[in-house]
């Protein structure tokens, strides 16, 4: 299948798809029918410097961009696996190298880029505020040399098998800041610390194999050193890493729909049925055809997105649209994978299943459809505020 990405980082591509070929689907299936994670392709990831592309070199990364970024996480979707496990640290590392002070940087990028620290979790969500952030209750009090943090998250990704989390609180009451967006700080949390000392984890089961949780913090005293950057100034800073994260996902987006139409184009091509392959049937190949140009043309979006990221340029507007397009597309591709494997696509050796549950999510996390298409409405469009 010749496709938009043809040649584009092939030897990182190269690279990447020979070490995810010592993970077949059945590696992947077996994790999640056991609910369990994918320790063994993490660390090979992590041993081959792939989890520090984006760490810069002088701190032992390999210095890449986002757009590398995104085309290893591309392949391990691409691949058939899902970079769910691991994406965290891509997105969470560029806010520490961004906005981390230079006393950070030394402390944790270089034991990260050696594998020696995982730094996949970053706690935003909240379940009274939902996606509106700037009501987040999590708060962070200054008492001397400590920040004492109260509050609760949920859905928070990862907290089981990493060892550093980034963490949104608010450090200036709502009612005391000019702009709501004002008075918000991100801190770094050790994970192994804080659960002994005031924050506790319940697990959320939940429909793809995502180890999420739910946090309670009840007076938990962090360092007055983990705060990244300035006081108040914490949801800029979450932002630089949000437009990471979507453009990273829209990548693996693209990876899970190449992925359903390779699956699906190579079923059809040799499953019988009424004499003939079923392939054969334009009732059966539109839909593959459509949700191929859908999964190019979201394709071009996400290069763009990660182009102006990587000059340092604002890319809000294209990283959500590239999220959104190529949420879409996998998502159709999906539909017509397990569609046309008929019965089987719901039998789990298939893989489709899973691959189709685990694509659907990016359609709600990290942002979902409907905010998506209000950010642009308003901020791109001028239409007038919602909310
Ligand atoms: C498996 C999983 C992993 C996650 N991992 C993390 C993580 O690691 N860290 C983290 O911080 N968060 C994480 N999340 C949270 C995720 O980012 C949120 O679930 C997502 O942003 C949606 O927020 P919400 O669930 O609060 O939905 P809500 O904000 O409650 O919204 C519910 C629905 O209403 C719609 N809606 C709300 N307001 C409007 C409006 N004004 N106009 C139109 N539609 C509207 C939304 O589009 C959405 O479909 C994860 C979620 C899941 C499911």
């Amino acid at each position: 299948m010749q496709t938009i990405d043809h040649g584009r980082h092939q030897d990182i591509r190269d690279a990447v798809r020979a070490l995810c070929a010592e993970f077949p689907p059945e590696y992947h299936r077996k994790i999640d029918e056991a609910r369990g994670y994918p320790e063994a392709f993490v660390d090979a990831l992590t041993k081959a410097g792939w989890m520090a592309a984006l760490i810069p070199e002088e701190y032992g990364g390999s210095g890449l961009g986002l757009t590398e970024a995104s085309v290893i996480m591309e392949e391990i979707n691409r691949s058939g696996g899902n970079s769910g496990a691991c994406h965290g640290q891509m997105y969470n590392m560029n806010t520490l190298v961004r906005h981390g002070s230079e006393e950070q940087r030394q402390r944790y990028l270089p034991k990260i880029a050696a594998g020696e620290l995982r730094l996949q979790s970053m706690g935003v969500t909240e379940p009274t505020a939902g996606t509106d952030t700037t009501k987040i209750k999590t708060t962070a009090v200054r008492k001397g040399d400590r920040w004492v943090i109260n509050g609760q998250k949920v859905w928070i990704s990862r907290i089981q098998h990493s060892d550093l989390m980034i963490l949104l609180a608010r450090t200036t009451p709502l009612d005391q800041v000019r702009k709501k967006s004002e008075g918000l700080s991100i801190f770094l949390v050790d994970l192994h610390e804080a659960q002994r000392k005031g924050m506790s984890v319940r697990p959320i089961l939940n429909m793809v194999n995502h180890e999420t949780n739910e946090l309670f913090f009840d007076d938990l005293e962090i360092p007055a050193e983990n705060l990244i950057g300035e006081e108040g100034q914490g949801f800029k800073y979450i932002l630089t890493g949000l437009n990471a994260e979507r453009v990273l996902i829209a990548a693996e987006c693209i990876g899970d729909g190449y992925w359903f139409i390779d699956k699906v184009s190579a079923y059809a091509k040799e499953r019988t049925v009424f004499g003939r392959p079923i392939g054969q049937n334009q009732g059966v190949q539109f839909p593959i055809a459509e949700s191929f140009i859908e999964v190019e043309a979201a394709n071009l979006m996400r290069y763009e997105a990660c182009r102006l990221y990587d000059a340092g340029e604002p890319c809000g507007a294209q990283a959500n649209m590239a999220k959104y397009l190529a949420a879409k597309a996998s998502w159709e591709a999906a539909n017509a994978c397990i569609q046309f494997h008929g019965g089987f696509g719901f039998a789990a050796e298939y893989d489709v299943e899973r691959k189709f549950r685990e694509t659907r999510l990016y359609q709600v996390a990290p942002i979902s459809t409907n905010l998506i298409l209000s950010y642009v409405a308003e901020h791109i469009l001028g239409l007038p505020r919602s909310f």
